[in-house]
């Protein structure tokens, strides 16, 4: 379990971002390496910082 700085947590290597607080374990927020973590408090904070995709496991409506 990944220490929650914020509820979304952006993964810049994969470029998708995650709800923390729908965790699943496909998830594997554990593998995301600490220097492509990113974190926002809202969802729209993290689609203006970098053009994530939705993880599928977690929010949904990837378009990848
Ligand atoms: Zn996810």
């Amino acid at each position: 379990m990944v220490y929650k700085y914020k509820r979304y947590l952006g993964n810049t290597n994969t470029v998708e971002v995650h709800d923390t607080n729908n965790e699943n374990t496909n998830c594997q927020l554990d593998e995301i390496a600490s220097d492509h973590r990113k974190w926002y408090d809202t969802l729209s904070e993290a689609k203006n910082d970098y053009d994530y995709d939705n993880c599928s496991w977690c929010l949904g409506d990837s378009q990848r």
